[in-house]
């Protein structure tokens, strides 16, 4: 049996007549750029959250900094972020010319651990940049609390957490801002790239909208970046957004079935949720002592599993400046050793999990 890591065109051939009619209709209309499928998503998506204000924009990565750009972050300014996550999350505030602070994370949750947090504030610190990685929320509650207490913004990193809650609250819905990707691969997928800012603060929003559109068309009030969801990602994503919820509990299924599958393997251990947390497994990451030697084996079965990420961030080369050594960050370090990533999307099929999971207790018992 061959298991893909992920397995996108599955998805499509689900709606593929809705996909279809919703390409068809802006290619008619050569309502490329702007134009009412992109009013209409952000609407509908804005909606979806409960959140006043939604912005496209041309991707997560993009979102970040236009986000980072408006809350006035530059040059002699401190963020803090978890050390484990995607680059986006931490690139864009140096990119805004401020500086990185990297934060350890939370033992099993793979999410910025607020009391390594507080530690790490300064004079110069502005705001937090949490991430709800793998699809599983940061810590919102302690994490507002401390950016309340510091006079801090909160911005959230939800580009692998689309509906996922903490205290049953949508995340997005909590910090001064949010940022969503829609990169083919995230549990809401574009085809392409594309993505988003949602804020409940209105003059935000404007702003951001502003500065991602030039400036204003025609005005230019101020100089600004071109950074634009096309119509057909808003069409595709209108398109998919009905089905987002059952494709997360979907996922949740899967997840549920890897972990009673592989309860009763002791060398792996499966996903830990935070209390009042959930988790819409845009990952289903594993911690394994033998991580290389299981992913080995895991291949030459026809398995496809996934580094996320193989590297820290704060141990990347691209952080070499700021001279962190593995003892800086000793719970992301762990995770950087132990994590794999198994095959997870809506589409996999139950057997194919019983077959990974069945590789991976062989593997432990050999
Ligand atoms: C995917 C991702 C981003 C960036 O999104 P793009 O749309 O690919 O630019 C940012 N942060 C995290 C945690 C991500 O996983």
């Amino acid at each position: 049996m061959n298991v893909p890591f992920v397995d996108l065109h599955a998805q499509y051939l689900r709606i593929k007549a809705e996909i279809d009619q919703a390409i068809a209709s802006v290619i008619e209309n050569s309502a490329f750029i702007r134009g009412s499928r992109v009013e209409a998503f952000e609407q509908e998506y804005a909606q979806y959250l409960g959140v006043e204000h939604c912005v496209s924009c041309a991707s997560g990565t993009d979102a970040l900094y236009l986000v980072l750009k408006q809350l006035g972050v530059g040059p002699g300014d401190e963020v803090i972020t978890t050390a484990h996550s995607w680059i986006s999350t931490s690139s864009m505030i140096s990119q805004v010319g401020a500086k990185v602070v990297f934060c350890d994370t939370d033992p099993g949750t793979f999410t910025l651990d607020p009391a390594k947090a507080r530690a790490l504030i300064t004079p110069k610190t502005k705001g937090i940049v949490p991430v709800h990685l793998y699809g599983q929320a940061a810590d919102m509650p302690r994490i507002m609390a401390l950016a309340e207490e510091y006079g801090l913004w909160v911005l959230e990193d939800c580009a692998q957490a689309h509906l996922a809650t903490c205290g049953g609250r949508l995340v997005g819905t909590f910090g001064q801002a949010a940022i969503f990707s829609f990169y083919p691969g995230k549990n809401l997928g574009a085809m392409g790239d594309a993505g988003c800012v949602v804020t409940a603060d209105g003059d935000l929003s404007e702003r951001i909208a502003l500065f991602a559109r030039h400036g204003g068309k025609g005005t230019h009030s101020i100089e600004g970046v071109n950074s634009r969801m096309d119509g057909l990602q808003a069409a595709i994503l209108s398109a998919k957004l009905p089905h987002l919820a059952q494709w997360t509990e979907e996922r949740r299924q899967i997840a549920a079935h890897y972990d009673s599958l592989l309860a009763g393997v002791p060398q792996v251990r499966t996903p830990r949720i935070a209390p009042g947390r959930d988790h819409v497994y845009h990952l289903y990451v594993i911690l394994s002592e033998r991580r290389d030697e299981l992913r080995q084996f895991l291949k030459s079965r026809g398995i496809a599993t996934a580094l996320h990420y193989p590297t820290i961030l704060p141990l990347l080369p691209a952080y070499a400046r700021f001279g962190h050594t593995e003892g800086d960050f000793p719970v992301a370090l762990g995770h950087q050793t132990g994590m794999l990533s198994l095959p997870m999307y809506p589409e996999l099929q139950e057997g194919q999990a019983a077959y990974v999971a069945a590789a991976i207790r062989e593997f432990h018992q050999a």
